[in-house]
């Protein structure tokens, strides 16, 4: 449970902005209690932090809580054991952050690009039509600048996206928005996504008004009419389903490299090792804490495993198999900071994706109004033609990039503090977490 604590000046001052542009309602600032500015996961705090790392490329040293939210639970009871000081890697010791995404020895692996990028996580699927193109650039020029990835999501491969294709994940989903054999030629990386942590066995709703003339047409669809992507995909239900699914994709670019996305069910273990067989170099665990303010609450809270205990299962099943070397884990559904990853890979994964993060530095406030074509007040996740003027991608891209900046700068410093100089050795250190009691 979120415990009292006094308000921050900086939460009241934002607010105070905020009130003026009419997103506060007054009886909330008049109780005493922090305002419309977050939840008990991505809190005040969280939120604000991030802005500020999104604005200086480092953490606030103004008390701001940047490291964990007061959800009470997942990662927010676990914490680091760090050495003593004087164990710590010195400065003048490098340490690496770069993940290498296709680590298979066989034949699938040989084929496929060998991909490394520059810090231990990526940028998650959001469609075209759930966020304005202002919102992929922005996000796409980070990636770049970083040397790592952003995802399309479902919803077509806008062409402004294309100089930056070498840093794009383009997705197959159910629904098959958008999928084009030659978005499928030009993508480094395809991700299969199967299921959806925050709404697992739903599928994807992206109602009418957002589903305007541009996103209909990459669509392939009837402007102003709700799309849905169905649950599951129609045509799978097996690994060797699955498979066909990766051969098809590999008849199309025989170098990509693929990725699974799943959500997190009882028999996540057995689906990342089926994911494996098929062929697959990434399985791409999505848990239960992420999805926008669009993913119905109610299936967030109550249907798919956190991603804190799905990670250790699916780390010691696939040891079990002897695979755990040959497939990359990568882990998302609320991993908020560089203290999340860190967290992350101690369970097991290699790395993380993360969605929710991008947005926050570009002003979310996390209200929760992303489903309606003009309820976003900072014009990130809407297609309407005004609103989403509100974003320059240059502008978008440097705060991201300045957040990548930060949790970099946060995690070489975790390392440090754990006594390791590189990310791969922190996966599956489960010896250096305590529960927070
Ligand atoms: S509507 Fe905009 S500000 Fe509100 S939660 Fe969605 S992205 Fe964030």
């Amino acid at each position: 449970m979120d415990e009292q604590k006094p308000i921050h000046p900086e939460v009241v001052e934002k607010n105070i902005h905020l009130l003026h542009q009419g997103f506060v309602n007054w009886a909330s600032l008049a109780m005493g209690k922090p305002p419309a500015l977050g939840d008990f996961r991505w809190t005040d705090d969280l939120i604000l932090a991030t802005w500020y790392m999104a604005e200086h490329g480092r953490v606030p040293a103004n008390g701001l809580e940047y490291k964990v939210g007061r959800s009470g639970g997942g990662f927010d009871r676990l914490d680091l054991k760090f050495r003593p000081e004087s164990e710590w890697i010195a400065p003048e010791t490098a340490v690496n952050l770069t993940l290498p995404l296709n680590r298979r020895s066989d034949e699938a692996g040989e084929l496929a690009q060998r991909i490394t990028i520059g810090l231990p996580f990526y940028g998650g699927g959001m469609s075209y039509g759930s966020v304005s193109e202002q919102v992929m650039l922005s996000r796409a020029r980070a990636a770049q600048a970083w040397q790592t990835f952003t995802c399309t999501g479902e919803g077509g491969y806008p062409p402004a996206l294309l100089p930056y294709k070498d840093h794009i994940i383009t997705q197959v989903a159910t629904g098959m928005f958008g999928v084009r054999e030659e978005t499928i030629q030009q993508a480094r990386i395809v991700e299969f996504k199967y299921a959806q942590g925050a709404k697992p066995g739903l599928g994807g709703h992206l109602l009418g008004d957002k589903s305007t003339t541009s996103v209909a047409q990459l669509r392939e669809s009837v402007p102003w009419v709700s799309l849905f992507s169905p649950f599951p995909f129609h045509s799978v239900y097996s690994v060797e389903d699955h498979r066909k699914h990766v051969d098809w994709i590999k008849a199309i670019n025989p170098d990509a490299v693929v990725s699974v996305k799943v959500s997190t069910p009882h028999d996540v273990d057995m689906v990342a090792v089926g994911s494996y067989y098929a062929g697959a170099h990434i399985v791409h665990l999505d848990g239960s804490y992420g999805g926008t303010g669009a993913a119905p609450e109610i299936a967030k809270k109550n249907i798919a495993m956190p991603i804190e205990f799905a990670i250790p299962r699916v780390h010691k099943y696939l040891a079990g198999e002897g695979i755990r070397d040959e497939i990359t884990v990568m882990a998302s559904g609320g991993v908020r900071t560089a203290y999340d990853i860190a967290k992350a890979i101690a369970l097991g994964a290699d790395g993380c994706v993360i969605g929710t993060g991008d947005l926050v530095a570009l002003g979310c406030t996390r209200c929760s109004n992303c489903e309606r074509g003009r309820g976003c007040p900072f014009g990130l996740t809407t297609t309407d033609p005004e609103l989403q003027l509100l974003v320059k991608p240059e502008w978008g891209a440097q705060r991201i990039g300045n957040l990548y900046r930060a949790i970099a700068g946060q995690l070489d410093g975790i390392l440090r503090r754990l006594g390791l100089t590189d990310i791969r050795q922190l996966r599956g250190r489960r010896d250096l977490l305590v529960y927070r009691k």
